[in-house]
């Protein structure tokens, strides 16, 4: 088979997998040094999400020949798709050429797996340490690893990768059990634990060897069982504190081809992966509990408004909030303040009292910020109004797609 066509597969095959941004890697370049690469610059991007989202990263599968039958995945055992592998020197000979045109920053490397998890991550360990010690390659590498592998093959991994992943794929062990019968999530966290252990042994020692400098990511599948977005959120929340995960991925389930009538035939609203990436971004960077977001009798986020806000109408107690006496954490928590904006206030209020012109020049959305804040000159008119009330008028307004103006736009 040619390695265009395999490029083809494989490529198309890897575009189900969310989890490759490259943020997190330290800055490396090959400037004025031997090598080549960088993890930073620019790049073409050529690798896909579901959604559209593009990555400058060749993102690709060593092989979608699998010997699993996990139910929501286009490369189970069972699929009928056209199947195709690289060899390690094809995968290492493509990351070069692919970089040298400039189309890439890095490597995402994913595989099905063949023969066993041993050998399958032998071979990914094998492209990483091409590209590192034969031809000294800088440039970002995420390999995704097999949870059932040898944890000295996971340990290699991370000797040579920027990032190293190990998908969790679905939120609770009932699920993996009835869609994904051959993987288990006690091994996928042993491999988590792993991997976490070697960056604590790094984060210890400054002498330490080198290991994963982006750290572990996982990636759940949103829709493909019935967990609702408390249940995904409070595993995210258990991953993120347990396991010091970088990033936890959400990818909406796309229905596959011929798909058994174990997962659904329709995808979820793409807004809910979208609303749960927001409520993600809550619990790592501003310090909210995932109960916060949502009861533990359970739910979905809201699809109309964002998290934070959401949660601002559920916690009218707090507000309106004196943007001169509150702590920048509390800041943070305004509806339409972020927390850079939330340093600057309170920066700013070291010199003199806040106004509200002082947020317009901070370049806040002010209507959604008005019924929450108190400043020197300003008390909102609405800020007693029911939450319903303020909801609908905060709200984006749901939009009808036309199909005949983007055919229009198109032609
Ligand atoms: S092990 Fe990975 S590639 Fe194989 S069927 Fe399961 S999800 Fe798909």
């Amino acid at each position: 088979m040619e390695l265009t066509v395999k490029l083809e597969i494989l490529a198309d095959a890897a575009k189900y997998d969310a989890s490759c941004a490259s943020s997190g890697a330290p800055k490396r370049s090959s400037e004025g040094k031997d090598g080549i690469g960088a993890t930073s610059g620019m790049g073409i991007c050529h690798s896909y999400t579901p959604d559209g989202r593009c990555v400058s990263l060749l993102k690709i599968l060593l092989t979608n020949f699998c010997i699993y039958d996990c139910q929501y995945c286009v490369n189970r055992r069972t699929s009928n798709v056209p199947r195709a592998r690289f060899s390690v020197d094809e995968v290492v000979k493509l990351t070069l050429d692919f970089y040298l045109r400039n189309y890439i920053d890095g490597l995402f490397l994913s595989s099905g797996i063949i023969r066993s998890a041993d050998y399958t991550m032998e071979q990914l360990v094998a492209i990483a340490r091409q590209l590192r010690e034969v031809h000294n390659f800088r440039g970002y590498i995420h390999l995704k690893t097999i949870p059932d592998a040898d944890p000295d093959l996971i340990t290699a991994a991370g000797n040579y990768a920027d990032r190293l992943s190990v998908n969790i794929e679905l939120p609770t062990a009932a699920s993996v059990a009835r869609l994904a019968p051959e993987k288990s999530v006690h091994t996928i966290k042993l491999a988590m634990g792993a991997i976490r252990r070697k960056l604590d042994e790094k984060a210890q020692g400054p002498k330490a060897p080198q290991f994963a400098p982006a750290g572990q990511s996982t990636q759940m599948i949103v829709g493909a069982d019935a967990s609702d977005d408390q249940v995904i959120l409070a595993t995210a929340e258990t991953l993120y504190n347990s396991y010091k995960l970088k990033r936890v991925y959400y990818s909406a389930f796309s229905p596959i081809p011929q798909s058994p009538a174990s997962v659904p035939l329709a995808p979820p609203p793409m807004l809910r992966e979208h609303r749960l990436y927001q409520a993600d971004f809550l619990l790592r960077s501003y310090g909210f509990q995932a109960s916060e977001l949502l009861p533990a009798s359970g739910g979905n986020l809201a699809l109309d408004i964002d998290p934070k806000l959401a949660w601002a109408l559920a916690h009218r107690e707090h507000f309106p909030l004196d943007l001169n006496l509150a702590d920048a954490g509390m800041i943070a928590r305004v509806p339409g303040i972020g927390l850079r904006n939330a340093r600057r206030l309170v920066e700013l209020r070291q010199l003199r009292q806040i106004r509200y012109v002082d947020l317009s020049r901070l370049r806040c959305s002010m209507k959604k910020i008005a019924p929450f804040i108190v400043t020197a000159d300003y008390s909102p008119a609405n800020g007693a109004a029911a939450s319903e009330v303020l909801r609908r008028s905060l709200a984006t307004a749901p939009q009808q797609m036309s199909l005949w103006t983007e055919l229009k736009a198109a032609a």
